[in-house]
């Protein structure tokens, strides 16, 4: 093998990237999904924005492994949106700026940078990449993404699953409240609108953006503020029951947490756990399924991104 210029470092490496609306996060890993190089950029939206947005990604990655763009190795892509992994192609992605029309992401990017590119839904990506991180490819797992909206992702017996249209875990457009408020999409009273970081923000609102609200939030109920608590408990209601719909309709061993909300940590698994808690005090029968210890944590690592890197090598 030929050593790489300007570094010891000669791989072979696989390559995520997690294309956000406002930022990028990229990784280069081993085999194993251990991070050898981290980077973040700002996104630039619109179709050529997202692949300029990706080739800035790349181009930082190898300036900090030393090595040339094309010695990354394969790049595994994920981004908000419809995507279609065959082709890599995504349209209807709000965030970055992609309409109807689509883009065709892995196309396009190869042309720049001479490599293999896989181009998979984020929270897919995410799934992945948390099944990795954490050890657990070899039991069936559900990545419940709670940021701006609600999703959720399944990797079950090691392999993702999308579903025939793509739409497995689409569980935040389940109708909860038929009197509840309108959804982007259409319906009303979605999951997503009872209990996503938007939801949150709406419930609790707060004046310094120094500190998140679903952090603002949590810190007010544990500390015992009494309208804190309620709103809480409500969300955590709502997000019990999308556990409790992920482990009834697949029976998944874990439904693992993550997102931006999910960055607050522990407070939100103990609400979660305590709400899957209270709804089993008279139901023997969701006793039995032990919902409460089968909710986990994804920790800091960026697993959409380590997961596009570990999706980007499969054929
Ligand atoms: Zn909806």
């Amino acid at each position: 093998m030929t050593a790489a210029p300007g570094g010891d470092r000669a791989g072979p490496f696989l390559t995520g990237l997690d294309i956000g609306g406002s930022k990028a996060d990229g990784v280069v890993t081993d085999a194993a999904g251990g991070v050898l190089a981290r980077v973040r950029v700002p996104t630039t939206p619109g179709p050529d924005g997202v692949v300029d947005t990706a080739v800035a990604a790349l181009e930082s990655l190898a300036g900090r492994l030393g090595v040339a763009v094309p010695q990354l190795g394969p790049v595994g892509v994920g981004v908000p949106g419809l995507v279609d992994p065959a082709r890599g192609v995504l349209v209807h992605a709000v965030n970055l700026g992609v309409g109807g029309d689509g883009l065709d992401l892995a196309d396009r990017l190869r042309a720049r940078c001479g490599l293999p590119v896989r181009v998979e839904n984020d929270v897919n990506a995410a799934a992945y990449g948390a099944a990795t991180c954490l050890g657990l490819l070899d039991v069936d797992l559900a990545y419940l993404s709670v940021g701006t909206g609600l999703a959720a992702g399944l990797v079950l017996g090691g392999r993702l699953r999308r579903g025939a249209r793509a739409a497995a875990g689409e569980i935040g457009h389940v109708p909860v409240d038929p009197a509840g408020p309108a959804c982007a999409c259409g319906q009303r009273g979605c999951l997503e609108t009872m209990a996503s970081g938007a939801a949150i923000a709406a419930a609790w609102p707060v004046e310094s953006h120094a500190v998140p609200p679903a952090e603002a939030l949590l810190r007010a109920a544990e500390a015992g503020e009494e309208s804190a608590v309620a709103v809480r408990d409500r969300m955590a209601d709502h997000l019990a029951a999308a556990v409790r719909l992920l482990v009834l309709t697949v029976d998944v061993d874990l439904v693992v947490l993550g997102g931006g909300v999910a960055e607050v940590g522990e407070p939100l698994r103990r609400a979660v756990a305590d709400a899957l808690a209270r709804q089993a005090v008279e139901a023997a029968f969701l006793r039995t399924l032990e919902l409460p210890s089968r909710v986990r944590l994804v920790g800091r690592e960026p697993v959409a991104a380590i997961g596009a890197a570990a999706l980007g090598r499969l054929p």
